[in-house]
């Protein structure tokens, strides 16, 4: 039940918590970040911070609205998700969903938001139908966008927004965040670099198992090995510290054979640590 202290974004969560404090909260937000970077959490925690009455300006978790709003069933926040084999938002569902709505006052909620998890999933159309609402916003409605991908959006779509840029989490943050499972294969992917092919091997089998994101994986396993560098770096080790940042390069660098392996997340972490062995060496 994500509130605004729950968010482990310490930016962005100020950026919003002072606004919606001063009454100031734009009323459409873009979200941008990495995968996993918690826009969604963000966008709902903005939401009960919005409705909550038990803390206003901040969401309680556990009331009623707060609730609703967490699983995903309160009638005024609306979440408009990828759908189909395409993975794309529709037109008709910005129609039905959006458009057909804003004509009338939210059913219960102070605030009625609307969540756009994936903002270049809408269709052009989608996004055209989007527009007008954007620019003219009605009372008491409110839209929170994210995208790992600003600048494939319309420009039209971003120049409504207010921008709100969250960073990659760490595994720790990771870990807090519920994604136990994604941030314990990054780590074992970090220590199979060290010790081979047969330890990359289980990793691969793991991630297949546990029907893990692989990019994900790599990623957090990336920014794991950053944070390590800059520690290193900060207490003076710095030959640790260029290590891991190769090894953090190397990482980002290896995200082109995991696209070539799309089909198999396996074979791509398997490849990935064959090129971090050379890296390593
Ligand atoms: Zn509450």
């Amino acid at each position: 039940m994500p509130t605004l202290s729950d968010v482990r974004q310490p930016r962005a969560v100020a950026i919003v918590r002072g606004a919606i404090a001063r009454g100031r909260l734009h009323h459409a937000l873009l979200l941008t970040g990495p995968r996993g970077a918690g826009k969604r959490d963000l966008a709902l925690a903005v939401a009960s911070a919005l409705n909550c009455d038990t803390a206003p300006g901040e969401g309680c978790g556990v009331c009623a609205v707060c609730e609703r709003i967490t699983n995903g069933i309160h009638p005024d926040v609306i979440t408009l998700a990828r759908e189909g084999a395409a993975q794309i938002i529709p037109i008709e569902t910005v129609r039905q969903q959006v458009v057909a709505a804003v004509g009338l006052p939210p059913h219960e909620a102070k605030e009625r938001v609307f969540v756009i998890d994936e903002a270049t999933a809408l269709q052009p159309a989608a996004a055209n139908a989007l527009l007008k609402t954007l620019e003219e916003p009605p009372a008491r409605t409110r839209f929170i966008l994210g995208t790992t991908a600003p600048d494939q959006l319309l420009p039209t779509i971003r120049s409504r927004c207010q921008r709100v840029s969250l960073g990659a989490l760490d595994a720790d943050a990771r870990r807090a965040a519920g994604d136990e499972a994604l941030a314990t294969a990054a780590e074992a992917l970090i220590d199979a670099i060290d010790r081979g092919p047969g330890a990359a091997i289980r990793v691969a089998q793991k991630v297949s198992e546990e029907k893990l994101d692989a990019g994900a994986v790599v990623e957090l396993a990336a920014v794991e090995l950053g944070g390590r560098a800059t520690a290193a770096a900060r207490a003076g080790a710095l030959g640790p510290a260029r290590r891991d940042g190769a090894r953090a390069q190397a990482l980002i660098a290896a995200h082109v054979a995991l696209d070539l392996h799309n089909g198999n997340p396996g074979v791509s972490i398997e490849a990935i640590v064959h090129r971090l062995a050379r890296v390593s060496a």
